[in-house]
């Protein structure tokens, strides 16, 4: 037997999520975000089931090669662009979107002229002050870029606080960019997966939408994307190895972190932190056993959980476990671990075989 845990990514899902996101933003273009290898999930996996996309943003050049080496030739964005010369040379090689951010990029560029014309995003600092560009230093940006063999120029900003409830700022920013940027007749692309839901007003040219493709919410919680009709595209599955019959007194786990008073029924899975499930998770987290909602005893191994199965009396060795996916939202057990399903996607272990449904 192999060990029983694999992750379900579920390609009509993402094909689902992607429709979704075209409704909701018909008259912008699309670049569905792959970075981190497509969050967990696998760009060799994904990138086919999104072949209806306008682009394909990713952050590495590697993740960029491999894209074109699989057979792609949409337009693919570099959500930081290049860090040094050599990567450029591989950027004109194969026709990749640069984003520049800083003023050592442009100087880069200055030295090292694309040959055809290129496609060129210009971040600006929209408040984040992580990377970009203020907006007084534009024209000085512009003029220099100018002097290379541009095809495209498109502004781009990412907000730092897209919830709903954001509307007011949200709409000061834009209107302040807009302000600056309106004697340049180039493309905007603003929207993130929160600002693509719930901020219609930032659409504009192209959107990048990254954690809806694959079924989670933005904020961290389910309940605000609920109404939309994504649908959760990975699945973490395990199976019940061994059973317990622990006796009034018993403890389970390292350190005695769980105790019982009364003769109960555990099971022990196939799945711990080193396959990528939270070990910091609170207690009472949910997982799925045959069908049913138990809960998590216990400190999380490295190799295994210890789970409750008072309420399951049937289930035994080889019972089917869901520990996130479909039934149980990844943001619910995020939340529990007090973080982010965009964390719990991406730290998915690479020991964990991934099944292509
Ligand atoms: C990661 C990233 C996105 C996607 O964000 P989501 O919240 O996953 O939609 C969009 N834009 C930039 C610049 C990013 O780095």
């Amino acid at each position: 037997m192999n060990r029983p845990i694999f992750a379900v990514i579920n390609t009509n899902a993402l094909k689902h999520n992607l429709q979704l996101i075209k409704n909701m933003t018909s008259k912008s273009k699309i670049w569905s975000v792959i970075k981190a290898n497509a969050y967990g999930h696998g760009i060799k996996n994904v990138w086919k089931s999104l072949i209806q996309t306008d682009g394909f943003a990713v952050l590495t050049l590697d993740e960029a090669i491999s894209l074109r080496k699989y057979g792609c030739n949409k337009p693919i964005l570099l959500l930081e662009g290049f860090f040094n010369k050599k990567d450029l040379d591989i950027v004109y090689k194969y026709n990749f979107t640069i984003t520049i951010h800083s003023d050592w990029q442009l100087n880069m560029l200055i030295l090292n002229k694309p040959k055809y014309n290129i496609n060129v995003y210009i971040k600006i600092n929209s408040g984040m002050n992580r990377l970009g560009f203020n907006l007084k230093s534009i024209p000085r940006i512009i003029n220099i870029i100018k002097t290379i063999k541009v095809k495209n120029i498109t502004f781009m900003a990412h907000f730092a606080n897209t919830s709903r409830k954001n509307y007011k700022e949200i709409n000061n920013i834009i209107k302040f960019i807009n302000k600056n940027i309106k004697q340049y007749n180039f493309l905007r692309s603003f929207a993130n997966s929160a600002a693509i839901l719930w901020h219609p007003q930032t659409h504009y040219d192209w959107v990048r939408s990254g954690i809806i493709l694959y079924g989670a919410s933005p904020t961290g919680n389910w309940k605000d994307i609920k109404k939309n009709k994504i649908i959760p595209v990975m699945t973490l599955n395990s199976e019940i190895i061994s059973i317990q019959k622990l006796l009034p007194g018993n403890t389970v786990g390292y350190n005695d972190s769980y105790h019982t008073n009364k003769h109960r029924r555990i099971g022990i899975i196939a799945c711990g932190y080193a396959d990528g499930y939270p070990r910091n998770i609170s207690n009472n987290t949910p997982i799925l056993v045959d069908g049913y909602i138990t809960k998590i005893l216990g400190d999380i191994s490295m190799d295994m959980i210890a789970i409750d199965l008072i309420n399951v009396p049937n289930a035994n060795i080889g019972s089917k476990v869901e520990l996130w996916g479909e039934n149980i939202k990844i943001d619910d057990i995020a939340q529990s671990a007090n973080t982010i399903s965009y964390e719990l996607m991406c730290s998915l272990s690479k020991r964990v075989p991934i099944i292509i449904k």
